[in-house]
């Protein structure tokens, strides 16, 4: 387990550079957090750490998003509307979750029961004793045996 502290938006997203840059085709990231915590300025810095240059939001009216452009395929998922897990089903998920690219999931809690076996969990906190700009950022590996 790993926890980061930063201090404003710039260092959350190079945060999220760092983790795109040292990404691996196929890793499952998970991210969860309250609305307004950072997610989406991660994600942005995951999709810079991935040489994608167009830009990244959160895909709000549809599940996923698929980034061609980077170094590996990215999908960004918001599964924030989900109603029934069955939607998942019909995108074909499993071609995202066991693909060749990276895989972001925002509100990835949601969907628990369909999480692959080994991903890594990002949590954003805020903590406001220590400022409005503070974020507390823990990186855990959830199994594949370590
Ligand atoms: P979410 O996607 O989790 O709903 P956003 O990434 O859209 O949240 O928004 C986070 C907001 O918090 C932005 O307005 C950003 O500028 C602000 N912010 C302040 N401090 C930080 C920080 N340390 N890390 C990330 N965002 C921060
Ligand atoms: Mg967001």
């Amino acid at each position: 387990m790993q926890m980061i502290e930063t201090f404003s938006p710039e260092e959350t997203f190079e945060l999220g550079q760092t983790i795109g840059q040292q990404a691996q085709p196929g890793e499952v990231y998970t991210l969860v957090g309250d609305l307004g915590v950072g997610k989406t300025v991660l994600t942005q810095g995951i999709a810079k750490g991935l040489c994608i240059e167009e830009p990244v939001n959160s895909p709000t009216f549809t599940i996923v998003q698929v980034y061609e452009e980077g170094r590996m395929p990215f999908y960004h998922f918001d599964v924030y509307r989900i109603g029934d897990i069955a939607e998942m089903d019909e995108i074909g998920y499993e071609d995202y979750f066991y693909g060749q690219g990276l895989t972001m999931i925002e509100w990835a809690n949601l969907i628990a029961e369909i999480l692959p076996e080994h991903y890594h969990q990002i949590l954003i906190e805020k903590d406001l004793e220590k400022g409005f700009d503070y974020r507390k950022i823990t990186i855990q590996e959830i199994g594949g045996g370590r």
